[in-house]
């Protein structure tokens, strides 16, 4: 191997939050690798929001300046791939990526994201950022006042009940079956008008993504403008658990307020270690995550 490979830090996932952590630390002068495999969570939406100076930007335009951005610092070297395996060397870590190159680095930043795992329902993954939608932060406001779902049940259904009719009063609970809230969650949910449909779900139908209705399997339709769902993830890269990283409860990367994860030398940042999925967050952890690693390395030289 070259010195060419050899980095002082690579950051594998090159989004929001990789970005964020190669600027802090191209800003530091710091020798950096981004190994970036170009699938942000968010490639399917339209507009992103909330973002304070970027709020309606498109994802991709946020990513396509973020990037030119920290390629203005000569110390970060980009790498458009996957990075597939890790190991831990004497003096840090080796990252061999799928098109076979191996590269070396005193630390890691983990900034892969997760994967979004989408139902089995017919329509559903094309809906899904476009009017099937994660947080009311993010596309609530496009979409105040207008005839809405939210698909989920259990307790997570009660607090979306609870936290959506802040947008809208027209408001339906899907269940997708048997309803699992408690009798003092329906109680609630039905002082507010808001009615819980148990029957179970056969597609979303749509137009470009955009829900038209959906229909059931006993053929009966409900027309609405969109639908709310969080539906389940995983980490989008598996290397931080294969190197020992240990996980949350909820499958999030265990982080400190420095975002270090519990294996000495790895860190992690954005939405692999956040529950709080917003790009503004992934900016602001990969930042800290930049600057704590440039930290260590200058406690370490010094
Ligand atoms: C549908 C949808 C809409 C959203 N809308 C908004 C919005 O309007 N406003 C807002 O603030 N937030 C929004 N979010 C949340 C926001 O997109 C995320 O919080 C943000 O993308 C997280 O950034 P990240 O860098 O942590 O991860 P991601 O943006 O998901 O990027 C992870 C990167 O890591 C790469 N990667 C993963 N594994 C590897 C590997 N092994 N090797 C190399 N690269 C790898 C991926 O290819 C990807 O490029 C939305 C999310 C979703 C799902």
């Amino acid at each position: 191997m070259t010195d060419k490979n050899s980095f002082e830090v690579i950051i594998v996932g090159g989004s929001y939050s990789g970005l964020s952590a190669g600027m802090a630390l191209g800003r530091a002068l710091r020798n950096v690798l981004i190994i970036d495999g170009g699938q942000p969570c968010n490639i399917q939406t339209p507009h992103s929001h909330n973002f304070i100076t970027q709020d309606g930007k498109t994802p991709k335009e946020l990513s396509t300046l973020a990037r030119q951005q920290v390629e203005e610092y000569p110390t970060i070297t980009f790498y458009d791939g996957l990075a597939t395996n890790a190991k831990k060397i004497s003096n840090g870590f080796e990252i061999t990526t799928e098109k076979g190159d191996v590269f070396t680095a005193r630390k890691l930043i983990f900034a892969t994201g997760v994967r979004d795992i989408m139902p089995k329902i017919k329509g559903f993954a094309a809906c899904w950022g476009i009017s099937v939608i994660h947080c009311p932060y993010c596309h609530g406001y496009e979409v105040r006042n207008e005839r809405t779902g939210i698909f989920a049940n259990g307790d997570f259904a009660f607090h979306y009940a609870q936290l959506i009719r802040n947008w809208t009063k027209d408001l339906t609970l899907f269940t997708n079956g048997e309803s699992t809230l408690n009798q003092a969650q329906i109680d609630k949910v039905t002082k507010h008008h808001i009615p819980i449909v148990q029957k179970k779900i056969a597609a979303f139908e749509h137009h470009n993504g955009n829900i038209r209705q959906i229909v059931f399997t006993d053929n009966s339709t409900f027309q609405l403008k969109a639908i709310y769902a969080r539906p389940h993830f995983e980490q989008h890269c598996k290397i931080p658990k294969a190197l020992g990283c240990e996980l949350t409860e909820q499958g999030l990367l265990k982080v400190d307020v420095f975002q270090k994860t519990t294996v000495d030398g790895i860190f992690a940042c954005g939405d692999n270690a956040s529950p709080f999925r917003a790009v503004s967050n992934a900016v602001a952890t990969g930042t800290i995550a930049g600057a704590a690693i440039n930290n260590k390395i200058t406690e370490e030289e010094f």
